[in-house]
């Protein structure tokens, strides 16, 4: 389980509090408003940054005791950071070993990547040679070769169109049972959402507004919040 145990955070005056746990083996997506701090709760739990106060433990260890590359947790970052020199299949390798010394195994590994997120055409291009989406999709290639059991993605889809998003979401819920992780999914998209199932947990001003399944977000049960943001009215 990821718990977030009163966990305040600042950077000067804009602060959150979080106090929060998330299932194991679970998904949860991450909803809200520009600057609720969505962004940075992802950070928190990938011990990015360092609460002010609390713990944010993973399997009951706190991320910050254990030392970055060995942490349980890989991250899609909102805006890919990929190696410019690189071609799409060596920017994947990273996420297997960081001097690109690969295994046959690890070979492997990375092909059944490209081809699931679709770049199976494309191993040789460089990220210039690529569309922004095709950008995000590499970024998450790397981090399924990573392979950790914890998966923060932020707003890792928000460049693809709808059809190829549907696509990248489904993928996402199908790893979920397949390899047993516990996904942690930010996006301002509320199709997604549904789309994905699982819990919801809704941010507003730096805390946790509202969580539940998200199932019942989308029905007049819903947080009224949460309708409001979205506009919906069942
Ligand atoms: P978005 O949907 O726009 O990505 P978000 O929910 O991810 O928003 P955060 O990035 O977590 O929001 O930001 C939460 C608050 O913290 C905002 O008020 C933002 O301006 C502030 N903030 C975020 N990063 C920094 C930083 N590095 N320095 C100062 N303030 C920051
Ligand atoms: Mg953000």
């Amino acid at each position: 389980s990821i718990t977030l145990n009163k966990v305040a955070f600042s950077y000067g005056e804009t602060g959150v509090d979080f106090d929060l746990a998330i299932e194991p083996a679970s998904i949860t997506t991450v909803m809200g408003p520009s600057g609720a701090g969505k962004s940075t709760l992802l950070n928190l739990i990938a011990g990015f940054e360092l609460p002010r106060s609390g713990r944010v433990l993973i399997g009951g260890t706190d991320v910050t005791a254990t030392p970055p590359s060995e942490r349980p947790v890989s991250m899609v970052f909102q805006e890919n950071n990929l190696f410019a020199h690189l071609t799409v299949e060596q920017n994947v390798g990273l996420g297997r070993s960081p001097a690109l010394r690969l295994t046959d195994a690890d070979r492997a590994a990375i092909a059944e990547a490209l081809d699931r997120t679709g770049l199976g055409d494309k191993p040789k291009r460089l990220p210039r040679e690529l569309s922004g989406g095709e950008r995000q999709r590499v970024a998450l290639a790397r981090v399924l070769v990573r392979d950790r059991p914890v998966l923060l993605l932020d707003e890792p889809f928000a460049s693809l169109g709808p059809s190829l998003r549907e696509d990248m979401v489904d993928l996402v819920k199908a790893l979920q049972p397949e390899r047993g992780m516990t996904v942690v999914f930010v996006t301002h998209q509320p199709e997604d959402a549904r789309r994905i199932g699982g819990n919801m947990v809704f941010l507003d001003r730096g805390t946790v507004a509202a969580i539940g399944e998200t199932v019942t977000f989308f029905t007049k049960d819903g947080p009224a919040a949460f309708r409001d943001y979205i506009g919906f009215d069942a």
